[in-house]
């Protein structure tokens, strides 16, 4: 796209203006760019090298968005770094729960694979592994999701420590497809975060729409360490965010919601 809106100041900006900006407004901007047409939120993506001009794009625009279709949303993304996946069809994917530099504990690769469910989940992330095996993180299969139709719709072989191996098309559910079909399934739900709200003192729910959508329940042991992570102040930070999280779908009864909680912030990643 050659133009999007920052919400900061309400501007609309041309790509190529907005490139020009003093680089501390730049820098704080850019995290407040939305498409014009969906307001799905927008990045921003300088010249390159390689000749391309420098333009915004948004990952995904919400359905029906016609700018959408522009070139660089098309076809030129999940370029580089993001579409190795995509490039290795034939390679497993190995969840690698290790999820980053935030947190001390993860320095220790004997503490820092999760164990699902505590059914002896093996361990992974040590490197000593065949070649045909890729591990990834949560927060990048999260981002292929969201790009890219054909990662979701991929029968690639994902293994999940502990749990089992499943093809990426039927492991990861997205939020709006999430129902009584999949109670005490283990899956990767996936989706946007429309609300935030705690409960009592007991856990902070990220629901996924109305009451009929499922909610994530974060206890509250974990809220702190989710703030950091994602560099959040408050639960209002997380609303709008894609998620993923990793866990088995329960419902609650007498009410009916639909829930997965979260019992290792290892399983849950957002962007
Ligand atoms: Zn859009």
């Amino acid at each position: 796209m050659d133009t999007a809106q920052c919400t900061l100041d309400g501007v609309v900006y041309p790509a190529v203006r907005f490139r020009d900006l003093p680089p501390t407004e730049f820098a704080r901007k850019k995290q407040y760019l939305i498409c014009t047409e969906c307001l799905a939120p927008t990045y921003f993506r300088k010249a390159s090298r390689s000749g391309h001009a420098a333009l915004f794009y948004a990952r995904p625009h919400e359905e029906g968005c016609t700018l959408a279709a522009s070139k660089y949303d098309q076809n030129d993304i999940g370029s580089g770094d993001d579409q190795d996946i995509l490039n290795n069809p034939g390679q497993r994917i190995v969840l690698d729960f290790n999820f980053g530099a935030h947190n001390d504990k993860h320095n220790d690769p004997d503490a820092n694979t999760p164990n699902p469910g505590g059914r002896g989940g093996h361990f992974i992330g040590s490197g000593a592994r065949p070649d045909a095996v890729m591990h990834r993180r949560l927060s990048k299969i999260l981002r292929n999701l969201m790009e890219s139709p054909q990662f979701r719709t991929s029968q690639q072989i994902l293994e999940v420590a502990g749990i089992g191996e499943f093809s990426v098309a039927n492991f990861f559910v997205p939020f709006d497809a999430v129902s009584q079909v999949y109670e005490r399934q283990y899956r990767g739900y996936w989706g946007r975060i429309i609300s935030a709200q705690f409960w009592e003192n007991v856990r902070l729910c990220l629901n996924t729409g109305g009451r009929g959508s499922m909610s994530i329940w974060v206890p509250m042991r974990f809220v702190n360490e989710l703030y950091e992570r994602f560099q959040v102040s408050n639960e209002k930070g997380l609303i709008g965010r894609y998620a993923l999280v990793l866990g088995t779908l329960k419902v609650s009864s007498p009410t009916g919601k639909k829930y997965v909680e979260v019992d290792d912030t290892g399983y849950i990643t957002l962007r």
